[in-house]
């Protein structure tokens, strides 16, 4: 009798510890089916076909029942236009008759109640868009052009979010993964963080929508989203930053020798070998970094990739070096290159190694730098 109070209470305590678990990592993290609906979601905005139906056969595999993803579609046409959403429909089709034939037997899912009697349209919608959002919305635009404000109230809130074969926080999901594919839809993104978190996602589930977007669509919208949800966590508002211009090739090492001055950064693309005698380097020269003077037995061709940069050959004046210059550095002529005092330049460096190694002479004074 003792043992056997003492194996329940021991059932107890795990059971409970299980519990816990279970109710932590659906607090935490998105679910197999979520995780599903952001990848189609993003992928139907995107009008990605290919990836659009692996991404289907994914979420149907995880559960998703068809009513469901056929009502994400739907509910897409509202924030990517009907062409995306009718090509996603299609594609939808497609794949389940394809897994038809396969022998899989999809969950057909609920189909939605039927809408509340005796409301218009117009009332049902206004009371879900100011649940749903948490505050009245009207002024600014809506004022500027009422049509857009009835649209959004009788067929957006209306029609799309009272239907109630997906939950208000699925719908969120939906419609943040769309716009975080999008570009240009920055502020509604934002807003639409804010009504997630209204509706029950928590900053780590957004996250997590982020690094699918991430992986799957692509490194820049991630990065962009991913600014627009830190924006929403600071509380502070999204200004759109100038997106830094990709570099092409890796900044390489730290440059450690006296032949340069300031700091320069080197990624060594191809080492001189039996079949080509010259090397490829991207060299990165900081604001005001430059080489010491010096010559090449064989040349060297310059490609400057980006930024300001200067090139000298001994005797003749300075020469402003931006993106797309092409210089060609005889053989045995000294020469200096580098940076602008207030801009970074990049060049590919295309050494002849083929009569020798450079041979480094006399710094660049500054008096030479500024002239
Ligand atoms: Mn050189």
């Amino acid at each position: 009798m003792v043992k056997n109070k003492m194996l329940f209470s021991f059932l107890i305590v795990i059971n409970n510890i299980l519990f816990a678990q279970t109710k932590t990592d659906s607090a935490m993290s998105l679910n197999p089916k979520e995780r599903s609906i952001v990848a189609i979601s993003a992928y139907a905005a995107q009008g990605n076909v290919p990836r659009l139906q692996n991404a289907l056969n994914d979420g149907l595999q995880a559960g998703i029942s068809i009513s469901e993803v056929k009502e994400t579609l739907v509910q897409l046409y509202a924030y990517a236009g009907f062409p995306r959403s009718l090509n996603a429909l299609n594609n939808l089709m497609s794949v389940l008759q394809e897994r038809k034939k396969k022998g899989f037997n999809d969950l057909p899912g609920k189909e939605p109640s039927p809408y509340p009697a005796g409301k218009t349209m117009l009332q049902t919608g206004t009371e879900n868009q100011t649940k749903l959002t948490g505050i009245k919305i009207g002024g600014g635009v809506y004022e500027f052009a009422p049509a857009i404000d009835l649209f959004l109230k009788e067929h957006l809130f209306g029609c799309i979010f009272g239907r109630n074969n997906l939950d208000w926080k699925t719908r969120e999901i939906i419609t943040i993964s769309a716009l975080a594919a999008m570009e240009g839809v920055e502020p509604q993104l934002r807003s639409h963080y804010g009504v997630g978190i209204h509706n029950g996602l928590t900053t780590d589930q957004l996250s997590e929508i982020v690094t699918i977007i991430e992986t799957n669509i692509n490194k820049q919208r991630g990065n962009v989203a991913r600014q627009v949800l830190q924006s929403v966590i600071d509380q502070k508002p999204y200004s759109a930053e100038t997106p830094p211009d990709e570099e092409i090739f890796p900044t390489g090492q730290k440059i450690d020798t006296d032949n340069f001055i300031g700091t320069a950064w080197l990624n060594q693309l191809i080492q001189s070998d039996s079949s080509n005698k010259i090397q490829v380097g991207n060299v990165t020269f900081e604001p005001g970094a430059r080489t010491k003077w010096h010559y090449h037995p064989g040349g060297q061709i310059l490609l400057a990739l980006d930024g300001t940069g200067y090139y000298q050959e001994k005797g003749s004046p300075k020469r402003l070096l931006r993106k797309g210059d092409v210089v060609k550095c005889p053989a045995n002529v000294p020469h200096w290159h580098g940076a602008s005092p207030d801009q970074p330049f990049i060049q590919i460096a295309i050494t002849n190694a083929q009569n020798g190694a450079t041979v480094w002479l006399e710094k660049v004074t500054d008096e030479e730098y500024n002239k």
